[in-house]
């Protein structure tokens, strides 16, 4: 029997028609801002900013993007960081990666204040995501992937999952976001031995390896469902990590590339940022002088 295909495009629309309301709602003059710094030209990385510019403009945020040469050196780019901490009209701010090689990506995103971290690359709230403490922001694929398995209402609790990739960006934070939904959790990576018989055990696959069609329907346990994470272009079309055409006659569920994964990351990124808005808001509505209020 064919999967069941998850639509990420059409439960992002849902998302992001839901926050436009929470956003028109929200009883303040100033709207969310989410400031994008991105440097150098690659083509790739302007596509997925203009996305997010767009999708912010329809939900009511504000976008502002900072397009920095290549050759910007990792002082100065601190130092845009260190303004944009400072702007109190800015509520989130994220860097697209990757970063040019000269500079050290863990020290820009470190710089970041957390409460605007909205991506949830700084070592704070990827620390809180790693203790299930619920204040962080969990960067947005993962909490995307898991929005769209809840939206498959098969329980993960006690679930073998199967993670193919171990980026900070993607491979590490799902396991750790499936471990806090009581998953059983193998992550696994291009130094992984016997990978095709891992696979084969698994209940749900996430697929972030960035290798085209790599995961095949013989590595699929009947029944299984698949989140295909990678984007990858071959001959000009895009395709994801997992072979789709055959791997969908065995999976239960599948995320389709394109329309799976990429529309909700989008979405729970815009997301991250109504949320630190609101709790920015609280603080400068509080104004208050006790000790224990969420202000101080
Ligand atoms: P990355 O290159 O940082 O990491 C890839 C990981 O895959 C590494 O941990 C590596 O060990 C592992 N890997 C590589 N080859 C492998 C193999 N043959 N077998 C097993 N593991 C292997 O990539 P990333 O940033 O984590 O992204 C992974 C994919 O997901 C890419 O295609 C990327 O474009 C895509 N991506 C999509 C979204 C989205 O929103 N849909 C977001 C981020 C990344």
């Amino acid at each position: 029997m064919s999967a069941i295909i998850i639509d990420g495009k059409q439960t992002a629309a849902n998302y992001r028609n839901e926050l436009k309301d929470k956003i028109s709602n929200y009883n303040s003059q100033e709207v969310p801002v989410l400031a994008v710094v991105s440097v150098g030209d690659d083509p790739a990385s302007k596509v997925y900013v203009r996305t997010k510019q767009k999708f912010a403009q329809e939900v009511g945020m504000g976008c502002e993007v900072i397009e920095l040469a290549d050759s910007i050196g990792e002082n100065a780019l601190l130092e845009i960081i260190d303004e944009l901490n400072d702007n109190h009209h800015i509520n989130g701010i994220i860097v697209q990666l990757p970063l040019p090689k000269h500079i050290n990506t863990l020290k820009v995103l470190s710089h970041i204040n957390p409460s605007k971290d909205v991506d949830g690359f700084t070592p704070y709230n990827t620390g809180l995501l790693s203790y299930n403490d619920p204040r962080g922001f969990i960067s947005a694929t993962p909490k995307g992937i898991l929005e769209l398995l809840k939206s498959t209402a098969v329980d993960l609790k006690g679930k073998h999952a199967v993670v193919i990739g171990r980026s900070n960006i993607v491979g590490k934070p799902i396991a750790m976001l499936l471990l806090n939904q009581d998953c059983t959790v193998t992550v696994t990576h291009s130094k992984t031995e016997n990978l095709e018989t891992i696979v084969k055990t698994a209940d749900i696959v996430i697929a972030a390896c960035g290798r085209a069609k790599m995961v095949k329907a013989s590595w699929i346990k009947e029944g299984a469902i698949i989140i295909d994470v990678g984007i990858n272009r071959v001959d000009g079309k895009l395709c994801g990590d997992v072979d789709f055409d055959e791997v969908k006659e065995k999976a239960s569920f599948i995320t389709p590339v394109p329309g799976g994964v990429g529309p909700m990351t989008v979405a729970m990124l815009l997301s991250n940022t109504f949320e630190a808005f609101c709790k920015q808001q609280d603080h400068h509505d509080c104004h208050c002088h006790h000790k224990n209020c969420k202000c101080h």
